[in-house]
C-alpha cells in the first residue's frame, strides 16, 4: 500500500493495509468518525469503509467508501479548526481545510467577500483578509495569526442572514446584461479517450459527452459565445485540472457533461444536474450555479421527456474548484435501455444541446418565467436579446 502523501493519486479501499490506511484512520479519528482506539490498526476494514462513507455523505461528496485524492484532502483538512495554525496564502502551494472555510465564512459575514466558501486559501481570500486587516487597523500582511483571529472573533456579524458571495456572483451575471456575445463558456466533456467512463456495448460515455459538447459549442458560437473544451480526442485532465483551466481562462460559466452507467441498477434512468453546494446547506453554495442547473434541468426535461431526477448540491472537485457558476449534467443513463437508445440518436443530442444553450441564455436574461420552459426556440431567444 502506497503512502497517500507520497502518491496522492493512490486509491485506498476495503482490504488494503499499511501506513496509508493508518494515515486515513488517524484522520477519521480527528474528524470524529472513528473512536481514538482506531489508530492502533492499519487495516481498511468494514468499519473504516463505513466511516469513509459517512464522512463523504456529510461533505456532499461522491459516496463510494474509497479514499482517492479528493476524499483524502477533505479528510486531511477536517482536522484543522480556525486558530490551530497560521494561515497564509502561498502561491503555488495549496492551503486548504476546515479552518480556511471558517475564515472565509467569517470574512464574508463581515462584509469582506472572498468568493465561495470552499476551504481553499486562494487569491480572493487573501485579498479579503488584507482588506479586513486594513479595515481594523492591523498590518495588512495577509497572515491570519492570533491578532487577526482575535479581531475577527471580536467583531459582531455585520451581515446577517445573507450569503454575500452568492449575491455578488448573481450580481456579476446580472450586470453582464443579456447579450451573450463575447462571453466565455467552458464545456467539459466527461472522461477521455484513455479513460472512457461508462462503456455499454460499443457506446462509450467519453464519445457521447464529446459529441454533445461539440453540438453545444456550435450553437453557442452562433450566438457569439467563445467556447473552450477541456479536452478533445487527446488529453486526460483530472477534475481539478479541468476546473483550473476554466479559472485561468476567466470563464463565465462551466458545463460538465456526463452520462453514467449503473450496471447494478439497470432500471435507473433520467436526467439530473448538480451545482456547487453542501447538501447540508450553509454558506457553501453557488446561487447562480443552482439557477443554471435548474434551467438546464427543466429545459432538457421539457424537450425530451426524460425522467426528472432534479438538481442537487454537491462539492465535487469540478464544482468546488471552479470560481464561476458551474453545472454538471447527467444526460441520461447508458445502462438504461431506453436512455441509451436516445443518447445514441443524433437528433436527441441536438435537442439536449439546444436545451442547454437556451438555459445559458436564460441565466443572462434573469429569466424566471417558467411558463416558457421547453417552448423557446433559439431564434426566439435571439430575437428577444437583440430586440431594440
Ligand atoms: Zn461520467
Amino acid at each position: 500500500m502506497t503512502d497517500p502523501s507520497a502518491d496522492p493519486s493512490a486509491l485506498m479501499r476495503a482490504g488494503d493495509r499499511g501506513d496509508g490506511v493508518r494515515a486515513v484512520r488517524e484522520r477519521l479519528v480527528a474528524a470524529g468518525e472513528l473512536p481514538a482506539s482506531a489508530v492502533e490498526d492499519d487495516v481498511f476494514d468494514g468499519t473504516v469503509e463505513r466511516a469513509v462513507r459517512a464522512f463523504q455523505q456529510r461533505r456532499g461528496m461522491l459516496v463510494d467508501g474509497v479514499v482517492g485524492p479528493q476524499t483524502f484532502r477533505a479528510l486531511d483538512g477536517a482536522r484543522w479548526l480556525l486558530g490551530d495554525r497560521i494561515l497564509l496564502h502561498t502561491p503555488g502551494h495549496l492551503v486548504s481545510g476546515d479552518d480556511v472555510a471558517a475564515l472565509q465564512d467569517r470574512l464574508s459575514s463581515l462584509g469582506y467577500p472572498c468568493g465561495r466558501v470552499d476551504g481553499i486559501l486562494g487569491v480572493e481570500t487573501d485579498e479579503a483578509l488584507r482588506d479586513f486587516q486594513r479595515g481594523v487597523g492591523l498590518q495588512a500582511d495577509g497572515v491570519a495569526g492570533p491578532k487577526t483571529l482575535r479581531a475577527l472573533a471580536q467583531l459582531g456579524r455585520a451581515v446577517t442572514g445573507g450569503a454575500p458571495h452568492a449575491l455578488r456572483e448573481a450580481d456579476r451575471v446580472r450586470s453582464a446584461g443579456p447579450d451573450l456575445r463575447g462571453r466565455l463558456v467552458v464545456l467539459d466533456p466527461g472522461h477521455s479517450q484513455v479513460e472512457p467512463g461508462a462503456v455499454v456495448g460499443d457506446v462509450r460515455e467519453a464519445d457521447v459527452t464529446l459529441d454533445l459538447a461539440r453540438r453545444i459549442e456550435g450553437r453557442l458560437a452562433a450566438l457569439g459565445v467563445q467556447t473552450v473544451l477541456t479536452r478533445g480526442l487527446t488529453g486526460n485532465p483530472t477534475q481539478l485540472e479541468r476546473a483550473e483551466l476554466a479559472n485561468a481562462l476567466g470563464a463565465d460559466l462551466l458545463l460538465s457533461i456526463h452520462c453514467e452507467a449503473l450496471p447494478s441498477t439497470p432500471q435507473a434512468h433520467g436526467v439530473a444536474t448538480f451545482f456547487y453546494g453542501s447538501p447540508e446547506g450553509g454558506s457553501a453554495w453557488s446561487a447562480t450555479g443552482e439557477q443554471l442547473a435548474s434551467l438546464v434541468q427543466r429545459e432538457i426535461v421539457a424537450r425530451t421527456g426524460l425522467l426528472d431526477c432534479r438538481s442537487h448540491p454537491r462539492t465535487w472537485d469540478i464544482l468546488r474548484g471552479t470560481r464561476m457558476p458551474a453545472v454538471r449534467l447527467e444526460a441520461g443513463y447508458l445502462s438504461h435501455e431506453a436512455d441509451a437508445a436516445r443518447l445514441a440518436d443524433p437528433e436527441f443530442r441536438d435537442t439536449v444541446a439546444e436545451a442547454v444553450v437556451v438555459a445559458v441564455q436564460r441565466v443572462y436574461l434573469s429569466d424566471q418565467d417558467e411558463g416558457a420552459t421547453g417552448t423557446l426556440r433559439l431564434a426566439d431567444v435571439l430575437a428577444r436579446v437583440r430586440a431594440p
